[in-house]
């Protein structure tokens, strides 16, 4: 018999996106070659180099101090808006289309989105945000390839947060090596969602990431994947330390079972797999005992 017991380390960590409060924004953050995040605490978005110019991959909030933070972004990596072409949105909800209508007048980029979610931004905006202020250009399909200049970002479907969320899969390099991020489109289980969806897409997103060799993670939330820390790292990083944002396929899986998890938890008070309405949440019950 073992004289002592090792435990794992790690504790569950719930950090949610405080909404509805002014978080502040990190300083624009290079984390791969190619790759920048502009953030505040609950909310990111993702500049893209290409040859062609920039993707910008989702745009928080439709507030001036959002469209402020990306125009300023753009310019912090020694770009002007008008070297943005296209312009990437995982969903439909107003913390990710952010100021579209006046984004897609600075830099004349095309907005690809889904159908359905192109609908759920302009007819049916949720919370306090207003309807989106622009159309799509081109709407994505599962299995789409989005590409600029020598750049592929592949879109996968999958709904659950909304019934036409995309996720992505992100190619960059770090120091000239390739790797491949997977991009989560929708993380909370709103009231409404239907959580067997959810864990479907979240299956197919792990089966095509891993075959795609995807190796590490971004999240357009950064509580979810502790963005905000990693971006700290990466601004202060020694020569030779690994990059955070780089892991492995299996470490990849191992941070999606996070969101498998949450479904899990919220099953236990929703045994139908509908998501009720937040007043009936008792938070408490719906996290595991220890
Ligand atoms: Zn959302």
């Amino acid at each position: 018999m073992p004289k002592y017991e090792i435990k794992s380390w790690r504790k569950p960590n719930d950090q949610k996106p405080q909404f509805g409060v002014i978080n502040p924004f990190i300083p624009t953050t290079k984390i791969f070659d190619d790759l920048t995040i502009i953030s505040e605490t609950a909310d990111a978005c993702f500049l893209l180099e290409t040859t062609e110019g920039i993707i910008l991959i989702d745009a928080m909030e439709p507030e001036q101090r959002f469209y402020d933070a990306i125009i300023k972004g753009i310019h912090d990596i020694g770009y002007e808006p008008q070297d943005v072409k296209i312009i990437l949105l995982t969903h439909g909800h107003g913390d990710h289309y952010g100021c579209m209508g006046a984004l897609k007048k600075a830099t004349g980029a095309k907005l690809y989105m889904g159908r359905m979610e192109e609908d759920l931004a302009i007819n049916h905006a949720i919370g306090h945000f207003p309807p989106m202020d622009a159309t799509a250009d081109v709407y994505i399909e599962d299995g789409d390839d989005v590409v600029l200049g020598d750049t592929r970002v592949h879109c996968i479907m999958t709904p659950g947060h909304t019934q036409g969320c995309f996720s992505f899969i992100i190619p960059v390099t770090d120091e000239g090596r390739p790797h491949k991020l997977g991009l989560w489109g929708g993380t909370g289980l709103l009231p409404g969602v239907n959580i067997f969806q959810y864990l479907e897409s979240l299956e197919k997103y792990n089966k095509i990431c891993a075959e795609a060799g995807v190796d590490g993670a971004i999240s357009n939330h950064p509580p979810c994947d502790d963005g905000v820390l990693r971006a700290q790292m990466c601004r202060q990083i020694g020569d030779g330390i690994p990059n955070p944002y780089v892991w492995t396929t299996e470490i990849f899986l191992n941070y999606n079972k996070r969101f498998e998890n949450m479904c899990k938890r919220m099953l236990k008070i929703a045994p139908d797999g509908i998501v009720p309405e937040r007043r009936e949440f008792k938070p408490k019950d719906a996290r595991d005992k220890k």
